[in-house]
């Protein structure tokens, strides 16, 4: 996927904040790469906008030679869940329901409960398998509350992948654990990219952990950087 010319700013009453000012890159299919930045430089925010889940004031963002940017809100909806999966630091999973519930729970937004209903073996096997892939086949009926941070994340990582997604988006995934967890989220995250060759954009403040993906760019002043 690629972007050409992203501008992004916030507006706090009369005051307008730039935040991004002209990202151009691209990532190719089955890569992995890093962005690497400062607290506060946008990383969140140019994620954001790959993900579709906000627009850009100016710019294109294209997945597979279609501009997505500018679709209606309910194709890009459609579009996010169908190819993109997200993972973010705080792990974002719901605190009532076991690392494999939590697994499921794309699949219950995807389909209809009747759809989900009717495809839930299948799923169920999928999600079993992703558990076991990321390390969690002893973690399947825990709660997030009995899981350690990197087995959250672990657990976040397989929910992301449920649908099958062309490209993994990556929000500090190790921003909340410590360096030894961190390192093995990121082997996680590397093993996915060479094995399943899914293609990973993973945004961080961390130059060791950037290092780990296959290409680091940097975001600097609103702009991209080869690092
Ligand atoms: P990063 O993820 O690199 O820390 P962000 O993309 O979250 O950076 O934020 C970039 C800048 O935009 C920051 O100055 C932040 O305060 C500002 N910002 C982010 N989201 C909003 C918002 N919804 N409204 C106003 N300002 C925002
Ligand atoms: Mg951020």
């Amino acid at each position: 996927m690629a972007t050409c010319g992203l501008f992004k700013s916030y507006r706090k009453g009369t005051l307008g904040i730039p935040v991004l000012q002209g990202i151009d890159f691209s990532v190719y299919e089955g890569e992995f790469l890093s962005i690497i930045g400062q607290s506060g430089s946008g990383k969140s925010t140019l994620l954001h906008l790959l993900g579709t889940l906000d627009r850009p004031d100016a710019g294109e963002v294209c997945f597979e030679g279609n501009r997505i940017d500018n679709l209606p809100a309910a194709s890009r909806d459609l579009l996010r869940n169908r190819y993109f999966g997200m993972v973010f630091q705080f792990y974002h999973l719901l605190p009532e329901l076991t690392a494999l519930e939590n697994v499921l729970t794309p699949a219950l937004i995807a389909e209809s409960m009747f759809g989900y209903w009717r495809n839930r073996k299948q799923y169920r096997r999928r999600a079993e398998e992703l558990l076991e892939l990321v390390g969690l086949r002893d973690r399947m009926k825990h709660k997030p509350r009995e899981l350690s941070g990197g087995e959250m994340q672990r657990a976040a990582i397989a929910r992301a992948l449920l649908a099958e997604p062309k490209v993994l988006l990556a929000d500090e995934p190790t921003g909340n654990l410590d360096r030894a967890t961190g390192e093995q989220i990121m082997q996680v995250l590397a093993e996915l990219n060479r094995e399943q060759k899914l293609t990973i954009v993973m945004v961080t403040h961390d130059a060791w952990i950037a290092e780990q993906a296959d290409r680091v760019v940097r975001l600097v002043e609103g702009r991209i950087q080869a690092a």
